[in-house]
């Protein structure tokens, strides 16, 4: 990988991070980025569908099963758009799981960078399995 393509992939996972605040969930803020050609072409955080009160648990602090993850919220804006998934890169704060995986799949991405590995990583394994560039960026001290 060049120094250009390292030093822009730390930047656009500290975007990813702050744009990760804007979650109301509780439990967990995820942020998540879809760049290609150098240009963001959509975002996302995790939280419930559009219209949905503002609440990703529930009174048991469980997390609603209808809370879309902040890459699906990312692929699912870009349905909504005149842009394609297709070729970019997904910047991600945290490991995609499964569900996020089969969607990343689907939607083209070709290239995944996440910043945090969570206890799962059938997700990552996954990308791998379907030739999709996997990067882990730990956080820069
Ligand atoms: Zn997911």
């Amino acid at each position: 990988m060049t120094e250009k393509q390292r030093l822009l992939d730390n930047r656009y996972m500290r975007m990813a991070r702050i744009w990760a605040e804007n979650s109301y969930c509780e439990r967990r803020k995820v942020g998540a980025l879809l760049v290609k050609n150098q240009m963001i072409i959509s975002d996302g955080y995790n939280g419930t569908p559009s219209g949905f009160e503002n609440k990703c648990e529930d009174e048991n602090n469980v997390s609603k099963p209808y809370v879309l993850h902040a890459e699906a919220n990312a692929i699912s804006k870009i349905a909504r758009s005149h842009n394609s998934s297709d070729n970019a890169t997904l910047y991600v704060t945290a490991s995609p799981c499964i569900e996020c995986a089969k969607l990343i799949i689907q939607a083209g991405i070709k290239r995944v960078v996440y910043g945090e590995k969570y206890r799962i990583m059938d997700g990552v394994e996954l990308l791998e399995r379907a030739n999709i560039e996997v990067l882990f960026l730990e956080e820069e001290k």
